[in-house]
This record gives C-alpha cells, structure tokens and sequence, in this order.
C-alpha cells in the first residue's frame, strides 16, 4: 500500500521548470477567489466575443487542463502520460448543446474520439454525458415518470440510439466508457438508459461504467442494489464512484421546492460512503469494474489499503483510480510509479469550445480548487528541491 504522496520528484518528473512556474501562477490565481471570478469573466468573455486572447490562454489554462485542440496534440500527452504508467481517459469538451442536430453531432465526436485512439493501448477510458446527447427537459420528464408524448418519446429513442452507437464504437476499439453522472432531478432517466447499456453490453467484460455520487445519501444501496441485478441478469457492473460536483445546486433546489436534500449531511458522512462503496467493489472485484475518481489523499490511500488487504494485484485491470490532467499530480504519479492503475482524465478540443466547459468544471469542482493551496506547497516543494540540487 502507498504511504503518502509526498515524493515530488516522481510527482512532477516530466515538468520542466518552466511548466511548474506557470502552474504555481495557475493554482496562485485559484487560491484567491476574487481573481478566479475576474478571471472566469474574461474567459467567458473571450469565448462569447471571439477575443484574440487565444494564445495566452492555450500556453497557460488550458495547457495545464487540457490534452490539446485536436487527436493529434493530444497523443502527445497520451504519450508522456504513457512513459509514466498513467493511462488516459479522454473526453472531446464541449457544452450546451440544445438541439437534435447538436446531439447527432456530439455524439458523433464521441465516435471519432474512440475510434481515433483504437488500439492505443496509453488510453483506457472514453467519457459519455448523457445531457451532451439527449435534451435535459426529456431526461427531466422521464426522472420524474412523466408521459411523453409522440415527440418527445422519438426524442429520448434518438438518445437511446446515441448511447448505443458510441458504445458499440467503444467495445470495437476495446476501449471502456465512463458515463458521467449529473444533477439529481435528471440522473434516474440515465442510470436507466446506463443499466441497459450494462445489460447489453458487459456480458463478456466491463465496457460501460455508470457513476455513483457518494455525497447522495442513497448511492451506497443504489450501488449494491445495481450489483445484485448485474449478478442476477449475468453481466460485469462498471462502477465509477466519485463523491458528486452538484452539491450547492442540489441543496439550493431542495431548498427552493422545500424537498429533503438528497445529499449527505456533511462531508464526513460522504467520506464514510465513498470509501464503503471502494471496499464494497474491491470485495466483489471479479465481477465489477472499478474506476474511483477522486483527488482524496486518504480515499487514494484506503484504495491501496483495500488491494492490498484482499491479496490483489496492484495492476488488477479491473481497478482504476483517476484524477484530472493537471491537478493532483502528486497522488497520480506516486501511485502509477508504485505500479498502480492510474488514468488520467484528458479533456480535448478547440480552445474556444472548451472555454466553457473549463469554466463549468472550475464552477463544478470548486472543492477541488479549494485545495489549490495543497497543490501550490507541493509545486513549491519540488521547485525548492531542484534548487538545491542545482
Ligand atoms: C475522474 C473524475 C471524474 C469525475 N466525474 C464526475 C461525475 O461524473 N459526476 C460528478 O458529479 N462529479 C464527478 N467528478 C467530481 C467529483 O464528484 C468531486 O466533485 C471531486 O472529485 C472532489 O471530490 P474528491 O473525492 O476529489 O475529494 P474531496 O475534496 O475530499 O471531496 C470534496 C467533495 O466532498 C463532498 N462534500 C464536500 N463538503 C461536503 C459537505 N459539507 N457535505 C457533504 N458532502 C460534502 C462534495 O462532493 C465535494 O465535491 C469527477 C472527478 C474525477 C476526478
């Protein structure tokens, strides 16, 4: 098992030292609240606007976050990741899209982007978002059991049929796909659609992952309930656990309908349940699929406690543990050097398409950028070891 994270060489072996220098500017900006709100203003601004700021955002922000504008700056990446035993997820960016022709077209990108990486064997994992392929009203009705009508039941089809071409893309290229989960009042109708896909295609081995938010207090049975139909129906169970993005939004709605918030009651009950649904994968290994995501130090830590308690191979390919490109690089590469199955989550695509989905993933992950402070002391340590060493 990993004791701690606090190798820094291995953490940041494939920086050079101008790339931490910009990655200190980086987490220094996301320490302080007032200059990220300054600054997401004038990202959002730059996309909407068509502002000729793009080179200094693509050698700073997004280089940090993002595996490149198209496949082929992204191999690159995938291969540098590669050399250090850390495989890539990769995921084409984009966000609000509204109408069929844009979902037809999103999931289209999803094909290319798997069948773009065939037989790379650096990448393991490509991402689906269900509201990124199916209109979110649809995805809203059907979570709340509401009748559809002629158009809309054509519609959610369509979104179905989205699904199972990518995923068809998925198993020819022998890649897994993640699906993401989403905000509460949309998720029934996508882990349904993501059940099927299970049933459809994880008879011979996991190919489609659903997502399991951990800080919903009823994710922990809805894992074990998923468990017993994948055992009881015959095929693999591919299990995400994260501990969710939404959770602000999903107590202000709660709040604002005056429902009882489906999330936990503080962070602690979260930790208890993320790590209760690793352990409850790691018991039943053989028969799922784990890919934890999450930049937790003692999660990360309690993961290799668990293989290592349960005799299993470090490189057991049915575990993964993922963290962002560009963030916690001290737990990914620590643990990838101990042998450990790391994937690194690479987002891609035109800088002013993946504008604002980096702009929604820093409102998403505001806990993660909270911890900016941990990832400036470790990029300062490293600095302050190559300094003396000369
Ligand atoms: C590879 C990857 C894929 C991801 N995919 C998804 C996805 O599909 N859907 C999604 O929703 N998120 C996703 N996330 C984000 C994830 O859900 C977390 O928001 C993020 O990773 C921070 O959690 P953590 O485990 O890294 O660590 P920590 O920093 O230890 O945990 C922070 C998290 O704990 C929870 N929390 C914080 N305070 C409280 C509190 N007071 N009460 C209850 N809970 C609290 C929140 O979930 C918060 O995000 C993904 C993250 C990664 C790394």
């Amino acid at each position: 098992m990993v004791e701690n994270f606090n190798n820094t060489k291995v953490a940041f072996d494939s920086k050079t030292e101008n790339e931490l220098r910009k990655a200190l500017f980086l987490f220094k900006l996301a320490g302080n609240k007032t200059l990220v709100k300054i600054g997401t203003t004038i990202l959002d601004m730059a996309s909407s606007f068509n502002l000729p700021i793009k080179g200094i955002i693509k050698s700073t922000i997004f280089n940090h976050f993002c595996g490149g504008e198209n496949i082929k700056e992204c191999k690159i990446v995938i291969e540098k990741l590669g050399k250090r035993n850390v495989k890539t997820i990769l995921q084409y960016a984009t966000e609000g899209k509204e109408t069929q022709t844009q979902f037809d077209d999103a999931a289209k990108k999803s094909i290319e982007t798997i069948e773009a990486v065939t037989n790379i064997d650096d990448v393991k994992f490509s991402v689906v978002k269900i509201s990124g392929i199916a209109s979110h009203d649809i995805l809203e009705k059907v979570t709340h059991q509401q009748t559809l009508n002629e158009t809309e039941q054509a519609q959610y089809q369509r979104a179905v049929n989205r699904l199972n071409t990518i995923c068809e893309a998925a198993i020819k290229a022998n890649i897994a796909l993640l699906v993401d989960a989403e905000e509460t009042w949309i998720q029934a109708c996508i882990d349904d659609m993501v059940m099927d896909a299970m049933r459809k295609y994880n008879k011979e081995k996991t190919i489609v992952y659903n997502t399991y938010q951990l800080y919903r207090t009823d994710r922990l049975a809805y894992l074990k309930s998923s468990f017993e139909t994948a055992k009881t129906e015959g095929f693999f169970l591919g299990c995400k656990p994260v501990r969710g993005a939404y959770m602000e939004m999903e107590r202000e709605r709660a709040n604002k309908f005056g429902y009882i918030s489906p999330i936990q009651k503080n962070k602690e009950a979260t930790d208890n349940d993320y790590n209760a649904a690793l352990a409850f994968c790691i018991e039943n290994i053989d028969k799922i699929g784990l890919c934890a995501g999450t930049h937790n130090e003692e999660s990360s830590i309690y993961l290799s406690e668990l293989i290592d308690l349960h005799k299993l191979n470090k490189a057991n390919p049915n575990i993964y543990i993922s963290q962002l490109y560009g963030m916690s690089d001290h737990i990914s590469f620590n643990l990838a050097a101990e042998g450990y199955n790391v994937a690194k989550f690479l987002p891609y695509g035109p800088v002013h398409e993946v504008i604002p989905y980096l702009i929604r993933r820093s409102e998403e992950n505001k806990s993660i950028l909270d911890d900016s402070n941990r990832e400036l002391v470790m990029i300062l340590k490293e600095l302050d070891r190559r300094k003396a060493k000369g």
